[in-house]
């Protein structure tokens, strides 16, 4: 997710060896918060829009842009970064670091580290295969420090496991829908995908202020649990992407809702 430019490319496993510290005594510290480009997930809008105490809206409009991935059609959230040279992300402050640190986003936590996932053909069908590799830049002094730590731990440490588990089923969505014969989204659908995936205010009025619950069934404890609980809503939302982007028919309208033939 991040524009690499340094990018070794050994596959790397959960339990690779690496030594790494960073820390704000470190020379280059913020270096690394500059002329990237940080796509965004759902868990890491919802996280930095409470953390700055605005709707997920307003997060939008101000600190990111969409961009559409030329090969999906999907649209995704980047971080606007600064318009000088350095393209500096709007949420660090030299010399004292990033300003939403326990939010920062999964692509942060994981850095000096890149996931990627393949696409394997098996028996059973397409199975998705999540590996890791390090990103080397010059200017990234971290290498040079002595913790040790192995991929495992290092995620784990960064919190990057638990928005690994918050965003599994939508990253997995992003994935079934390169398979063949899945046709690109229209541009209608592109608003609802980015809605469903960031926008979780103006989903959660979607969901409770249009027709929308009148029109299909959903269990009364879920709708329940989508007024409480955000999280509970975004992932309703991946429910909802799936059956938007037609992948499967998680969602059923209610009887009588169509005309009969
Ligand atoms: S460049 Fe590397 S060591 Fe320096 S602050 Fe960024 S992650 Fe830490
Ligand atoms: S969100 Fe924080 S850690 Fe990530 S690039 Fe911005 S300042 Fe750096």
């Amino acid at each position: 997710m991040f524009n690499m430019k340094v990018v070794q490319p050994t596959r790397l496993d959960p339990d690779t060896r690496f030594k790494f510290r960073c820390h704000k005594a470190i020379k280059c510290f913020t270096r690394c918060c500059s002329n990237i480009d940080i796509m965004l997930t759902p868990y890491d809008v919802l996280r930095m829009k409470n953390r700055l105490g605005i709707t997920s809206e307003e997060f939008l409009d101000k600190y990111t842009i969409m961009r559409i991935d030329q090969k999906s059609s999907h649209p995704y959230a980047y971080l606007r970064m600064g318009d000088d040279a350095e393209r500096r992300c709007p949420f660090v402050v030299v010399p004292d670091g990033c300003t939403i640190y326990s939010d920062r986003p999964v692509s942060c936590r994981y850095y000096p580290i890149g996931q990627a996932t393949l696409k394997k053909r098996e028996k059973g069908g397409i199975v998705h295969e999540e590996f890791y590799f390090f990103i080397r830049e010059e200017h990234c002094l971290g290498y040079q420090e002595d913790t040790e730590w192995t991929i495992e731990s290092w995620r784990d440490d960064q919190g990057a496991l638990h928005y690994d588990e918050m965003n599994r089923e939508w990253k997995e969505l992003l994935m079934r829908r390169n398979l063949p014969g899945q046709p690109e989204l229209d541009p209608k659908k592109q608003t609802q995908f980015f809605m469903a995936s960031y926008d979780l205010d103006r989903f959660r009025r979607y969901i409770f202020e249009s027709r929308f619950l009148e029109l299909f069934e959903v269990d009364e404890d879920e709708v329940e649990k989508m007024r409480q609980d955000e999280v509970a809503l975004m992932k309703f939302g991946f429910k909802y992407l799936k059956y938007l982007m037609m992948m499967e028919q998680t969602l059923k309208l209610k009887d009588g809702v169509l005309p009969k033939q």
